[in-house]
């Protein structure tokens, strides 16, 4: 399975001969600067990020894949992967280099029956849950339905049902991989089972994930939810008493808090448009009748300014309850876990919050625990999962020229979060790219990173794998 690659990569560029003969080998679209289109293409979900790659490549299906993959391989070009474009710090493009974009690996095929989902690799969560609960299924994926499912699932991946049936990953069945030698592999529990163990939180640092086969869970479309907007100001007793509820709940409960800023527009109910907020969000994974008296409690805290929550009984409309509008944002995300929410951590948070720079940043505490945490560091790739609760500030604003402040911000943010009670680690999918970020990879896969560089060693040895975050070879 090794391969030589050249560990260093070269600036790319394509002439009009060149590009006519890869265009009569690739079945999708060859895209460079200039194109119609090329702008559209290679736009990311960070408004922050502006890369130029010389090659966008529309792959169609596997083969496209390979032939790109051995393109950038021998020609020394940097290489990126594509799906949802989401990734925070733009790993989802690359300068003077090579984009396989995805996004036409659409495909998603439901196996009632036996409860499996086969989705390719550059589908968003929205379309996998527009297939799904035509059956009533799901797989737990991200809250906002416009998210790659290649980069989240790699990732890990936290959304509303990670407490019931744990991080995205963890539903994951199997995945066709394609390795840095082209070579197209299975990795599963039975066959390269260490690229399994891997590819469930290390990210796209082994190869391009051209499918994955999940596990389905019966859920939907009639759900309960929980979605309560209280006035930010004077919310602390709340906020504690959701923390309360939260620490208390059974693992078919997954909940959250966000305190945040609702935009002013027809989208939200009048009485929060506009406002500063805090969300109480709760989802239960299971009999909507039933859980619309679990999550009465939820409902009940506090005087909110609306519930929404009898507006969320479908399930694709709540994981879409958080898209955005084609509105530029700038963004610059951190995160870590707590073993505690104390009352002073609430303090701490609820004050920050209060001091934002920018009403677009989130300040955001999704619970995790129940499934999530029942799976050992060791037993993927992810790492120590043991933590009731993250800790998010998602650094978001349409003004570029606050996005230093919003990012020192957040910096300081979390610098100063990190002396809290049972502070620690960092969630990888809410990562930005700068010097800082880059060095938590190595301290979050904690005992598992050895192990990680020896799988990357033995699939990928020349890193062409290496605009994510990146795991170098042993
Ligand atoms: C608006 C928004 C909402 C989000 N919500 C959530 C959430 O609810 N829960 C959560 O856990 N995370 C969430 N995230 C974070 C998200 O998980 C990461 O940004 C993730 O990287 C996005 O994946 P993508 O495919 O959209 O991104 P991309 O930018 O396309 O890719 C991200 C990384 O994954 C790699 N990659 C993507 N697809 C593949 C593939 N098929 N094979 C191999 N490598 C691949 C890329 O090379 C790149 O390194 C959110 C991000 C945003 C911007």
């Amino acid at each position: 399975m090794a391969t030589t690659t050249s560990s260093t990569p070269t600036p790319f560029s394509v002439d009009a001969e060149r590009l006519s003969e890869l265009g009569a080998v690739f079945r999708g679209p060859l895209v460079t600067p200039g194109d119609p289109g090329y702008d559209d293409l290679r736009r990311l979900d960070n408004a922050a990020i502006d890369r130029r790659p010389a090659l966008i490549i529309r792959c169609t299906g596997p083969a496209d894949v390979i032939d790109g993959v051995n393109l950038a391989r021998t020609t020394g070009a940097p290489l990126a992967i594509r799906s949802g474009g989401h990734h925070v710090g733009g790993h989802g493009s690359v300068d003077d280099g090579i984009v396989l974009d995805l996004r036409d690996m659409n495909g998603v095929w439901v196996d009632p029956a036996n409860l499996t989902v086969r989705v390719q690799g550059g589908a968003t969560w929205g379309q996998v849950d527009r297939e799904t609960q035509v059956f009533g299924l799901a797989v737990p994926g991200g809250i906002v339905s416009s998210t790659g499912v290649g980069g989240l699932t790699l990732g890990g991946g936290v959304g509303w049902l990670v407490r019931r049936w744990g991080l995205s990953c963890d539903s994951l069945l199997s995945a066709r991989v394609v390795l840095a030698s082209g070579e197209l592999v299975t990795a599963s529990e039975t066959e390269n089972a260490d690229l399994f163990w891997a590819i469930r939180g290390g990210g796209g640092n082994f190869g391009v994930a051209v499918e994955l086969t999940f596990r389905a869970h019966p859920l939907g479309p009639e759900i309960a939810a929980a979605f309560v907007l209280h006035p930010l100001a004077g919310s602390e007793d709340v906020l504690r008493g959701w923390r309360d509820l939260a620490v208390d709940a059974d693992e078919t409960v997954t909940s959250r808090a966000m305190l945040w800023a609702m935009a002013d527009d027809e989208t939200v109910p009048p009485p929060a448009r506009g406002k500063e907020v805090l969300i109480i969000g709760a989802v239960y994974a299971g009999d909507a009748a039933e859980g619309r008296e679990v999550l009465a409690p939820y409902r009940a805290l506090g005087e909110p300014l609306v519930d929404m929550s009898e507006l969320l009984t479908d399930y694709r409309f709540l994981q879409s309850a958080f898209d955005g509008d084609d509105t530029p944002v700038h963004s610059y995300w951190k995160s870590l876990y707590l073993d505690r929410l104390t009352d002073d951590a609430l303090a701490f948070i609820y004050a920050r919050a209060l001091e934002r720079p920018d009403p677009s940043i989130l300040v955001h505490i999704p619970a995790m625990g129940g499934a999530c945490a029942r799976t050992a560091a060791d037993a993927t790739a992810f790492g120590d999962r043991s933590a009731p609760f993250m800790l998010s500030f998602d650094g978001m604003t349409q003004d570029p020229a606050k996005l230093a402040e919003v990012r020192d911000w957040v910096r300081a943010s979390v610098e100063a979060a990190r002396e809290l009670d049972g502070a620690g680690g960092t969630y990888l999918n809410f990562v930005g790219d700068d010097a800082s970020d880059r060095q938590v990879v190595h301290e979050q896969f904690g005992a598992n990173y050895g192990r990680l560089r020896e799988v990357k060693r033995r699939y990928d040895p020349g890193n062409l794998f290496r605009v994510n975050n990146n795991i170098p070879p042993a």
